[in-house]
């Protein structure tokens, strides 16, 4: 499987890191783990168009996590739609609610959709592409995924599992990708807490992962109180102690990504964790 950072940024704009999105490809299926603003930008970047998507994985509902899955759908619908069937979406509680609310027949889009189901010209550039008289509008089905989802495709299999972040106003997943008895771990955005190390559902999540991508936005370099670890060693502990063979850091924000901090925070990481650690940037690409 080969993975590709699309977006290592945070919901604060950024002209160098987009917001959260992860491709993988194993064999002709691409999937992307989140996509927030920016992330589509990259996936072209790669030479990929929205029609070369097979599965779509959100982790929650914060904007920088999903803000570009409506122009991923567009753009699909818009060059193969009614041709080709849609990249599956899979959500937590939520997602269906909102890709209705965009995509369905009183959404947010239900002018531009009208216009381009019913005016000739957008007819007319349908049937050129093998289309029939009548345009149908965007798939709008989802499925939601909760703590515990398996998801088996031919080649692959997705675990899903709860991680502690905004609850109880979004449900927060993290994911496990295995393929050919390889690893991807994705923490999506986490609860860095001190006081208790990381979070234990996070040790399933990343156990003996090859590739663990680990959010990282937040960081400490004097505690409060003696024993408490920081934000960045919590990272580290876990990576450490699931066994993880290269470990990435990501939802890197402007406060972190800074020369004299970014050093700092890596030589903190490094001193507990002594795989192979990787500053993520994106479009960096990972082959397992
Ligand atoms: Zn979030």
């Amino acid at each position: 499987m080969k993975i590709t950072l699309l977006g290592t940024g945070t919901p604060i704009p950024s002209l160098t890191r987009s917001s959260s999105s992860y491709m993988i490809e194993i064999g002709t299926d691409v999937i992307l783990l989140d996509h927030g603003p920016g992330a589509f930008q990259r996936l072209m970047q790669t030479g990929k168009r929205a029609q070369d998507v097979t599965h779509v994985f959100l982790s929650h509902l914060h904007f920088d996590h999903c803000g570009d899955l409506a122009r991923l759908i567009h753009h699909q619908w818009d060059a193969v739609g009614g041709l080709a069937p849609r990249f599956k979406i899979y959500g937590p509680q939520g997602t269906q609610e909102m890709v209705e609310r965009l995509f369905g027949p009183q959404g947010a889009y239900h002018r531009d959709l009208t216009a381009r189901t019913s005016h000739p010209v957008s007819l007319r550039i349908f049937k050129s592409r093998g289309g029939g008289a009548q345009r149908p509008p965007p798939d709008t089905a989802v499925t939601e995924i909760a703590d515990g989802t398996r998801v088996v495709e031919k080649n692959w299999t997705l675990e899903a599992l709860e991680v502690l972040h905004h609850q109880p106003y979004l449900e927060s997943l993290g994911f496990r990708v295995t393929s050919s008895n390889k690893v991807f771990a994705y923490t999506s955005d986490v609860k860095l807490s001190g006081r208790d190390g990381p979070v234990k559902a996070l040790y399933s999540l990343a156990k003996d992962a090859d590739l663990l991508v680990h959010y990282l936005n937040g960081f400490d370099f004097d505690m409060a109180a003696p024993g408490l670890l920081t934000r960045q060693q919590v990272a580290a502990t876990l990576a450490r102690d699931a066994g993880v063979k290269t470990l990435v850091t990501t939802h890197h924000g402007p406060a972190i990504d800074r020369d004299g901090v970014r050093e700092r925070v890596i030589a903190d990481l490094a001193e507990i964790y002594k795989g192979r650690l990787i500053w993520g940037q994106d479009l960096m690409t990972f082959e397992l």
